[in-house]
């Protein structure tokens, strides 16, 4: 019977085409990045739908991110040539889950119309049963507790098969609280993220028939990302599958980067053991990228140990060599990327025009994007955060932000309502209601509201004592304020001379400068201390992004003007539509793909990770290798790997060494830029207008093995010249008073080390004042 014509499958390689056609049995497609599995795993389900194979709703098909399960759907309908509409079973794990949970909610004692919810419910709740329990929270916090169940679900243990080994969990109270939560859950017809999965996976294992009818009903089910699944995903899908077996996941055993969420790669090595007779596939052409980009990656990867190992060809054009650039610190490398993101539209360096769609900036941690997002505001160029909030739309910023405001304005109610109970002060929505109604009663804001309240006693206990601390100290903290202005003004002799003009230096106060405010109103307010006491895995994030606030205030000369500039920003945000530049996570970035990919970073401590250094054994650096070759493999034709010598965190600099991963980078196959300012380029190191400090950092920067290694491989390159770099510094230097590192005095700041000279100014990292600019002939050197 002549089959009718499929143009879809015309251009599929061999491979990807038995990938396709293989529609009976477990196929496993095992294959590195960019070599089509998301293109014949989408292909598949059209030519299963087209040869009238499968009716869409028997098709079950799961992607790893809601973005993912669109771009599918998108891809289907396509290739069909018209809407993919009736694919009702695909999406993401938790999608498929909520609907057939919604069937089948009283098998696990639910009504259907069960609610969802967020982290914040559910920490509530967990608090709630913490204190019912009389355990001290400060010690044992229910965010720790959320962080352990939430790990438990993962590996699909319920209270009743949780391992032995899990009895001493949570001061040894965790099983038993979290048998209660569970109930409690129940009895409030609610679940969490967790189990949807779990009450899905109970309800398959206890129900036979229920079971046998998915089993009949997804006759054909197809997993892409195989390799992040995790132990409660994995068991859902053997469940369905037992059956029929028709099951194909594709997945790449090198983009395993779920590990910290439970996600287990044994998943897919496990496949075959699980399905005999899979036809396993393997692709090697790699569609995606040059020839350069795909060497970079594949050195990168080696260095990982009990790889499956695949190797990857490509039939592009060799294309440019992955380009890596050092800078001096993060800000001028959020400067560089934004130039040359800009230059790039316009074709430079001999590279064709791009537009603002086909780049991307890949991170290795959220709070990294602020300095991207500060700049392209400054500059005017649109980008898109994927994957998350925008920086100063997350929630942890939010909450500090709400603290500033009120400090600088009180009646800032929004803001007051915001905070009054976060941290938690025992103001629960009673207390805030009469603090409202006092407030609206006497015609004030609500802090004068509250303050009415606690003078009428009309508030008692805990929740009384705490709001009165929260006001105090917002007046407390509003006084520094205002001794910040005054002392700008009287502080006459710190006033440095540049070059004929007046500037004037951000001393501050005596005791505190605005940056100092805002570490001390987030500590003072405890709200710096809720997010240390949390231990579910998002904390640190938070805690890194309440660094990086900070760190954005030193750009301005106090509060209020950081606070304009803010809302400028958000403000001027509005959902215009037109091209864009992508930000997001390395992580967010899988699966995904662009012409143009920036890695900024790659600094050890912050890419690998500081914690998957500290982990002891290999496994956190191969996960961040994993992440590493991931970033690579997104780029199709330019890719530019960056690092900074120095980043500020909390006004204190950090001298960076440059990640591990470059050292692992194909030398044949990387160009290493010249960074601006070292040849008479244009910028100056941030906010300090120097063409200098810019070489020390540098000097600084190439004297690292990794930098070493580089330069002699370019040493024949007339434009990379490091090596006369750091001897000019060293020059500099030695007619310089005082040298790089030194310890010194100054008559106001105290002791500090000598981090930068410019000329006779010298930047200082005072050990009380921290980071600051001063005049060398307020120096005095010390004999230590
Ligand atoms: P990742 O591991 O990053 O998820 P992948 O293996 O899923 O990658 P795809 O995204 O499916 O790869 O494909 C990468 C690129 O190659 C896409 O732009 C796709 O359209 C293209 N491509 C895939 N197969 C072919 C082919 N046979 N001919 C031409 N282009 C192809
Ligand atoms: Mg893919």
């Amino acid at each position: 019977m002549a089959a009718r014509p499929s143009p879809y499958l015309e251009g599929l390689n061999p491979e990807q085409r038995k990938a396709v056609e293989t529609i009976d049995g477990p196929v496993l497609m095992l294959a590195g990045a960019g070599t089509g599995k998301t293109k014949a795993l989408t292909t598949r389900i059209v030519h299963m739908l087209n040869t009238g194979k499968a009716r869409p709703n028997e098709i079950l098909a799961v992607t790893f991110t809601n973005k993912a399960a669109r771009e599918m759907k998108n891809r289907v309908g396509h290739l069909l040539g018209q809407p993919a509409e009736g694919m009702p079973w695909l999406g993401t794990f938790h999608s498929i889950c909520v609907k057939l949970l919604r069937r089948h909610a009283e098998l696990v004692g639910l009504k259907s119309n069960f609610t969802i919810l967020d982290t914040d419910d559910q920490l509530r709740l967990l608090k709630q049963l913490v204190q019912a329990a009389g355990i001290d929270d400060k010690r044992w916090p229910a965010r720790a507790l959320a962080g352990v169940i939430d790990n438990w679900k993962n590996r699909a243990w319920t209270p009743d098969n949780l391992p032995a080994a899990e009895a001493g969990a949570y001061d040894g109270k965790g099983p038993a609280l979290y048998r209660q939560y569970q109930a409690r859950l129940i009895e409030l017809n609610a679940v969490d993220f967790g189990d949807l999965l779990l009450h899905v996976v109970s309800i398959f294992q206890t129900h036979d028939d229920v079971l046998a009818q998915y089993q009949r009903w997804f006759r054909f089910i197809m997993v892409d990302e195989y390799q992040d699944t995790n132990v409660a995903q994995y068991l859902w899908l053997r469940l369905l599958a037992a059956g029929h077996k028709n099951i194909c996941c594709v997945g790449d055993d090198d983009q395993s980067i779920y590990g910290w969420r439970g996600a287990e790669v044994g998943n897919i090595l496990r496949f075959e053991a699980d399905f005999p007779g899979a036809a396993v596939i393997r692709l090697e052409q790699n569609y995606r990228s040059t020839p350069h980009i795909l060497a970079a990656a594949s050195s990168v990867i080696s260095g990982n140990q009990g790889r499956l190992g695949k190797e990857l060809w490509t039939e592009a054009e060799t294309g440019e060599k992955v380009r890596l650039i050092g800078h001096w610190d993060g800000e001028e490398e959020a400067r560089w990327i934004g130039e040359e993101v800009d230059a790039m539209q316009g074709g430079t360096r001999g590279l064709r025009g791009f537009s603002l769609d086909d780049m991307a900036i890949l991170v290795r941690a959220s709070h990294q994007m602020r300095a991207f997002e500060d700049r392209f505001l400054t500059i005017g160029m649109p980008y898109r955060v994927i994957g998350g909030p925008r920086f100063y739309e997350r929630m942890e910023i939010r909450d500090a932000m709400a603290y500033f405001r009120l400090v600088t304005s009180p009646a800032d109610d929004l803001a007051f309502e915001r905070i009054v109970n976060t941290p938690k002060r025992g103001l629960g929505d009673k207390a805030q209601q009469k603090i409202q109604m006092t407030a609206r009663a006497n015609g004030v804001p609500l802090i004068e509201g509250a303050r009415i309240l606690l003078a009428e006693k009309g508030l008692g206990g805990k929740g009384a004592i705490e709001l009165g601390k929260l006001i105090e100290g917002l007046d407390r903290w509003a006084s520094l304020t205002q001794g910040e202005l005054r002392r700008v003004a009287l502080d006459a002799d710190s006033v440095v001379e540049d070059g004929g003009e007046i500037e004037r230096v951000e001393y501050g106060p005596p005791e505190m400068t605005h940056v100092e405010l805002a570490e001390t109103i987030l500590d003072e307010s405890g709200y710096t201390g809720m997010w240390q006491n949390d231990k579910t895995p998002e904390a640190p994030g938070r805690l890194e992004n309440l660094k990086e606030l900070v760190k954005a205030l030193e750009q301005f000369e106090n509060l209020q003007g950081f606070l304009e500039h803010v809302s400028l920003i958000m403000d001027n945000e509005a959902g215009e539509d037109g091209e864009k530049i992508s930000i997001m996570t390395l992580h967010a970035a899988k699966g995904l793909e662009f012409p143009v990919v920036f890695l900024p970073g790659w600094e050890d401590g912050l890419f690998p990770s500081q914690r998957s250094m500290d982990e002891s054994g290999q496994r956190g650096v191969e996960e961040e290798r994993r992440l590493a070759y991931v970033g690579i493999t997104r780029a199709e034709e330019v890719c530019t790997i960056s690092f900074a010598g120095n980043r500020r965190v909390y006004g204190q600099w950090q001298s960076q060494m440059p990640s591990r991963f470059i050292d692992e980078l194909p030398e044949d196959h990387v160009e290493v830029l010249t960074p601006p300012g070292l040849y008479g380029g244009g910028y100056g190191a941030a906010g300090m207008n120097s063409t200098l400090e810019t070489r020390v950092a540098e000097a600084n920067v190439y004297n690292s093995p990794g930098w070493r290694r580089l330069q002699t491989r370019s040493a024949e390159r007339p434009t990379s010249q490091p090596r006369e770099a750091s001897k000019t510094v060293i020059d500099l230097q030695a007619v310089s008073a005082h040298s790089m590192g030194e310890r010194v005095f100054h008559q106001k700041f105290g002791y500090g080390l000598i981090i930068g000279i410019e000329g006779d100014k010298l930047e200082i990292d005072f050990e009380k004042a921290g980071a600051k600019k001063v005049v060398a002939r307020f120096i005095t050197g010390t004999d230590d």
